[in-house]
């Protein structure tokens, strides 16, 4: 209804809510954020979570809660193998300071990537092969047709024995019974989720009690209202003086 409109803008990184309009008119650019800050919030929250998975923090909190001192031996980062999905704004970053702090880190994306120290699969062709050496998989790809579902029985049974999921992505990227299921039958070790199917997650998700899933309410890198207000700004004056507005979506691709 808004016949004069020239440019839609999304208030986070991510577009799926407003691809998934079935109203949208055809041929408006879509802007979306890119912020360094909120990127950094971000890397915060995957080494907060991998960190918490090679240090055991969920098995010393179950002791203290006996009562009972046990020293655990810690994953060593040198040991641990993190496969990042989605090597974008957010995934390359969270994949350097990983490696800054010693973790194999390897990722996946659709196109290629040479990224010094990191290895990098690109496409489904290599999917398999990228799970086969993933000890933590993190999921930082954007939600598309594509992506949806992408965490399901077939790919976490891919990765190594043991294995530990973070996804910070969207809900609908984890068909959630597959992980309850691979987490219940021990070939996952455990998962820490800030994005569900349903937000707020129902009072009788099972996720709630699960005693391998760490789970935090869709916080792990909020839009920062300073960020954003610079950007919608920018991105008015440029449609204004006929420019294009910076971080524009490709519509097809869906991110
Ligand atoms: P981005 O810069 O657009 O990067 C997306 C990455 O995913 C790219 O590396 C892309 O590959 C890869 N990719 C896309 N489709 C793929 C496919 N079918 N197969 C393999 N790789 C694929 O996105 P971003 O800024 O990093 O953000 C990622 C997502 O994080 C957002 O869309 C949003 O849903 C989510 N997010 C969550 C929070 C939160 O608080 N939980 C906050 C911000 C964002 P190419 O490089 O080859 O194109």
């Amino acid at each position: 209804k808004y016949q004069n409109l020239q440019c839609i803008a999304s208030l986070g990184f991510g577009v799926d809510h407003i691809l998934r309009d079935p109203d949208l008119p055809p041929g408006v650019p879509i802007a979306r954020l890119v912020d360094a800050s909120m990127i950094h919030a971000m890397s915060e929250y995957i080494l907060t979570a991998v960190l918490h998975h090679t240090r055991q923090f969920d098995l010393f909190q179950q002791d203290k809660s006996l009562k009972k001192w046990q020293a655990r031996r810690p994953l060593r980062a040198q040991n641990v193998r993190v496969g990042i999905m989605g090597l974008g704004h957010l995934g390359l970053d969270a994949a350097q300071k990983l490696r800054l702090m010693g973790f194999q880190v390897s990722g996946w994306s659709l196109t290629a990537k040479h990224v010094e120290g990191l290895t990098a699969w690109a496409g489904p062709e290599a999917l398999e092969e990228f799970l086969a050496q993933a000890d933590v998989l993190v999921c930082l790809l954007p939600l598309t047709r594509e992506t949806q579902g992408i965490l399901n029985s077939r790919t976490l049974t891919r990765l190594p024995a043991g294995a530990y999921v973070v996804n910070a992505a969207r809900g609908e990227h984890l068909v959630e019974e597959d992980l309850l299921t691979a987490l219940d039958s021990g070939h996952l070790s455990g998962a820490c989720l800030d994005v569900f199917r349903e937000e707020p997650l129902p009072e009788s998700h099972p996720f709630w009690n699960h005693p391998r899933i760490t789970m935090t309410p869709h916080i792990a890198s909020l839009t920062d209202p300073k960020a954003v207000a610079p950007q919608l700004v920018e991105n008015y004056r440029r449609v204004h003086a006929g420019l294009a507005p910076l971080h524009v979506i490709d519509i097809e691709k869906g991110y």
